[in-house]
């Protein structure tokens, strides 16, 4: 058995399906067996089952697939970049300072600090104790 994400070209819709092999599926598609369970069109485009979230964005056999998830991705992260900047403070450059002065001076900031720093400065804020988290940013333009 086979399990394929099938996407309906006039709903928009996915969902998936079972074939017993790959071989089954084409021949419905070709005797127009394969149905869009939502608003039963025959217009259905197979996808690849999700890949693994770190292994699409730069993986060009996968292209078609990936732009979609690509787009989602990068909007999860946009949404949490919102989250961030209304709830943490933008330190810039001085990311590894003013953490280490947080750290150090047991100084109570209202908020939480975010910025950015090098692998280097993350691991020896590390080393320190200074707990930091890391997560893709986003820019519009490169840094
Ligand atoms: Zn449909």
């Amino acid at each position: 058995m086979i399990k394929y994400k099938l996407d309906c070209l006039d709903c928009n819709k996915n969902f998936d399906s079972w074939f017993s092999n790959s071989k089954e599926y084409e021949k419905l598609k070709q005797r127009n067996l394969v149905n869009c369970h939502f608003c039963g069109s025959k217009n259905i485009n197979k996808s690849i089952m999700a890949p693994n979230v770190n292994n699409f964005i730069n993986d060009n056999k996968t292209e078609f697939f990936s732009l979609k998830r690509k787009r989602d991705v990068e909007r999860k992260i946009k949404n949490f970049q919102n989250f961030i900047k209304n709830n943490f403070e933008y330190v810039g450059n001085n990311f590894a300072y003013k953490a280490r002065s947080l750290h150090y001076n047991n100084k109570k900031f209202k908020k939480g600090i975010f910025g950015s720093a090098s692998k280097k400065e993350i691991k020896e804020l590390n080393e320190e104790g200074i707990n930091t988290q890391t997560f893709p940013w986003i820019e519009k333009k490169d840094n």
